[in-house]
């Protein structure tokens, strides 16, 4: 016989898009069963009559023999984050990271789904590569799994076949370089996969052209020992700029539905501002690393906040965290992309880019949140329901009636310090390590099991299960 859970978390906070209502959530299994708010009157409706709301917890009690009931005064409840932007390196990176390891750092930082690019090794560029791919992740994630296709200079005819699919997420296209082998440079390839409909295309804006001009100067100034500090010069804002403005003008002439991704600078807010007027399919994506960074942490942090695009300045920080405000920015990704710290500790024309993060990108957007007064259903929103929206994922998402249980409980109040032993990246470092934070998650459910209580991973081991694409 199947064990049955039951589970009622009252004195909640619950945080949605629409706002924070005070309320109750039953879990049944593997799915939120109820959600009561109470009415005007202070009642709510269990077992077909109206109780007194604080009655609720002795009623469940009494009609489910067995059950839980946690008390969650003073804590936030949202759904569970989606994070449809990292990188867990598996396969063929494993040194760096795997989908068990970064999926246990995933739940702790409040992430119950996530979304993993293409550019491991082999790529995942094709139908074969992504079976391999589901078959790696399977019973071994602490978080629900999905991924994106890579999109490469000759494959657009088998990802167009394969659009309608719902076991992967969206086409991940590098316009400029990265660190990972699929560069689109080809025009006519370019276009082909802009006219792709059903899935979300995905684009990583930096102009290659620009870079090499750059990295040439740098190297001609510094030679070998080029400061970190000249990252954002090389990788820099006019490359973003000028690659972004490509996609955007393809995306309106071809009615892309388009989502770029980590938005750097000030600029590229105004000209998504000015592309969503014309194509409402237009969405954009920042990360923690650019609410939180900016240019002067080159000196103090060095290659632990080289990534790609580079963090800019002070101006584009505050303008991100704009935008976040407004809804400019739609979703918040970690982009976790984790690398050895012997990798990392290399001169800087061999140390990898890319930073370290899950486990922390929820506290550093309530962070962000309490100290810029933006309001925590946008969170919310950023978090975890928009990402759920864009991608087509059925049942997850927001706290409702017959939606899987992902639920995130966090104390707002709660100040800490991420300390490295504290972290479980493969990787074992980041450049979080020292920042005050105040946000910490404090309970986490994954299709109705808690991976985590009083902010530690609980013995429950790996219940993700594979996410479904219904777009
Ligand atoms: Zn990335």
């Amino acid at each position: 016989m199947i064990q049955e859970s039951c589970i009622l978390l009252y004195n909640a906070s619950i945080v949605s898009s629409d706002g924070v209502r005070a309320g109750a959530v039953g879990i049944r299994n593997e799915r939120i069963s109820n959600v009561w708010y109470a009415g005007d009157d202070g009642t709510v409706e269990f077992g077909g009559k109206h109780i007194p709301a604080k009655e609720l917890p002795s009623a469940f009690l009494e009609m489910y023999p067995g059950a839980e009931a946690t008390d969650t005064a003073g804590k936030l409840l949202m759904a569970g984050g989606i994070d449809a932007h990292v990188h867990f390196r598996e396969p063929g990176l494993t040194a760096k990271a795997d989908i068990s390891s970064e999926s246990s750092a995933a739940v702790l930082g409040g992430v119950t789904s996530f979304i993993d690019m293409p550019n491991t090794t082999p790529p995942t560029v094709s139908a074969a590569r992504l079976s391999e791919k589901l078959a790696i992740a399977e019973g071994r994630s602490y978080a629900n799994y999905g991924f994106h296709l890579g999109a490469t200079n000759n494959n657009s005819e088998e990802i167009r076949a394969l659009a309608g699919s719902e076991d992967f997420a969206g086409i991940k296209v590098f316009m400029g370089s990265s660190t990972g082998n699929m560069l689109v440079d080809n025009d006519s390839a370019l276009k082909d996969i802009f006219h792709i409909k059903g899935k979300r295309v995905l684009v990583h804006c930096e102009d290659e052209s620009i870079i090499r001009e750059n990295m040439q100067k740098a190297i001609e100034r510094y030679g070998e020992a080029i400061p970190f500090r000249a990252h954002e010069e090389i990788r820099s804002r006019r490359a973003c700029i000028r690659s972004a403005a490509k996609a955007l003008e393809m995306a309106i002439e071809y009615g892309t539905r388009l989502h770029l991704l980590h938005v750097s600078t000030a600029e590229e807010i105004e000209m998504v501002r000015a592309a969503k007027q014309i194509n409402r399919e237009i969405t954009a994506e920042t990360s923690a690393n650019y609410l939180w960074f900016c240019d002067s942490d080159y000196d103090t942090l060095g290659s632990k906040v080289k990534c790609n695009p580079s963090i800019k300045t002070a101006r584009d920080r505050d303008a991100l965290r704009e935008a976040l405000k407004d809804g400019i920015i739609d979703t918040v990704g970690s982009d976790h992309a984790p690398h050895l710290e012997s990798e990392k500790l290399r001169p800087y024309l061999y140390a990898p880019s890319g930073i370290p993060s899950i486990q922390h990108s929820l506290p550093v957007l309530l962070t962000v949140a309490q100290q810029e007064d933006i309001p925590v259903e946008r969170i919310a929103s950023a978090f975890s329901e928009k990402p759920a929206e864009l991608f087509g994922i059925k049942d997850r998402g927001a706290i409702k009636e017959g939606y899987y249980a992902d639920i995130v409980i966090v104390d707002p109040e709660c100040r800490f310090t991420p300390v490295r032993d504290d972290l479980r990246y493969k990787c074992g470092w980041t450049p979080y390590e020292g920042a005050e934070l105040k946000g910490k998650v404090d309970t986490v459910f994954v299709n109705g099991k808690k991976a985590v209580s009083k902010g530690r991973l609980t013995t429950e081991g790996p219940a993700g299960n594979k996410l479904v694409f219904k777009n």
